[in-house]
């Protein structure tokens, strides 16, 4: 069983995927060919937002965002600490300094209700993650930034294609970052990523520091990074959009049977009201998750921990938050566990680990009769709808 079938995903889009690589080939415009910027025209459209810029990984999105709003060092950046690392990495690298916020015990997500106590007259933007595909309380926290005068980053690295009331992910605020890394639920075959704002001056900004801060060739107006996402990953990125909105619907269906065999029955991460989750991992509560984790080890069927260690128990980012406590991080950290999720996942195999996982936890699961019934296309619909 894999935790994530890459395999499946190109098999299903094999001739468009390598005819799309093969014109790459033909044409050998390898950096900034044509497919880079009907990527973002297509990206763009996608999302709603005016510009989209795409960039050589989720992580290069957020130093060139962070760039391009001046951030510089004596700057404070709030932040989640219960994120992969490279939210925080970004921000440091910058010379700023991450101020963490703690999460919501229910969605993992930052815990908008504790962000105003962590500004500070050095405060200069609010960088919350959507955590597991799932977008943050987005309203809550731009109204604070706008109170504030602070600028909104969204790390969407695992929820491009997700919404919230409404709009999608990406076009959530000043600035969205996404990461095309082959496991996110739109991935290319290497690293990529993109940037989204609907400000032309920043998106300006954006454009020139992706290539070393240049406005016109060999005239640089600004201090930039070399960040270009090459021409055959975005060729990569474009043959899979085609399928991206069914990938989607699938990966919620896949959900929706973990949700229906699970719910009650073992901790989930929540999904709250009025946005939708791509499910970039599916992410159940358990205690004495090492255990748990080597019976399903056992049973052939593979898990990942996101994340065990949270950003302020880091050795290179704890004298950053000395003092502070993040409670319900830390708590997290020790329970959350990932289960086996993607489009091409068999309701038969969603089946089995949802099954061997009640048993691992010491729960009965359910018989074979209820488990058809909970299963039936009905039910689902109606976990669908309450999962998004
Ligand atoms: C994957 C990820 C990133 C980094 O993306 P890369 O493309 O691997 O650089 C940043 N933030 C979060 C939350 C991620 O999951």
């Amino acid at each position: 069983m894999e935790f994530i079938d890459l395999k499946a995903q190109y098999a299903a889009s094999r001739e468009l995927i390598n005819s799309r690589i093969q014109a790459v080939l033909d044409h050998g415009q390898y950096i900034m060919g044509p497919e880079v910027a009907e990527l973002e025209s297509r990206l763009a459209q996608y999302t709603g937002a005016r510009h989209c810029i795409t960039v050589a990984s989720g992580t290069e999105a957020l130093v060139i965002s962070l760039m391009a709003l001046g951030i510089k060092p004596g700057d404070e950046i709030i932040t989640t600490p219960f994120s992969f690392i490279a939210t925080a990495e970004a921000i440091v690298l910058l010379g700023a300094t991450p101020v963490f916020v703690d999460i919501d015990r229910a969605t993992c997500n930052l815990a908008p209700h504790l962000i105003e106590a962590k500004i500070t007259p050095r405060t200069r933007a609010i960088m919350p993650v959507s955590l597991y595909g799932q977008p943050a309380d987005m309203d809550e926290i731009n109204a604070i930034a706008a109170r504030h005068g602070l600028a909104v980053i969204e790390d969407a690295a695992q929820s491009f294609g997700a919404t919230y009331r409404g709009k999608k992910s990406c076009n959530l605020s000043t600035i969205g970052c996404t990461s095309f890394f082959p496991s996110k639920p739109l991935g290319c075959y290497g690293d990529g990523g993109a940037i989204f704002t609907s400000d032309d001056g920043l998106a300006t900004a954006m454009r020139e520091i992706r290539v070393h801060g240049q406005s016109r060739r060999y005239v640089h107006t600004r201090i930039g990074v070399g960040g270009r996402m090459d021409t055959l990953q975005c060729a990569v990125v474009l043959a899979k959009l085609d399928r991206f909105e069914w990938e989607c619907a699938e990966r919620a269906a896949t959900a929706a049977r973990y949700n229906a065999l699970l719910s009650g029955r073992v901790g989930l991460v929540g999904r709250a009201p009025e946005r939708s989750s791509v499910y970039a991992q599916y992410t159940v509560v358990v205690e004495e998750r090492e255990r748990v984790q080597a019976a399903l080890h056992a049973a052939g069927i593979p898990t990942a921990v996101h994340y065990p260690v949270p950003m302020h128990r880091q050795p290179a980012y704890a004298h950053l938050a000395a003092g502070e406590s993040y409670p319900v991080a830390d708590a997290m950290s020790a329970m959350v566990m990932s289960l086996p999720m993607g489009p091409y996942q068999s309701a038969a195999t969603t089946r089995e680990v949802a099954v061997a996982l009640l048993k691992a936890a010491g729960v009965t699961p359910p018989g074979s009769g209820e488990l058809a019934g909970l299963l039936a296309e009905d039910a689902l619909a109606d976990t669908a709808s309450d999962a998004r």
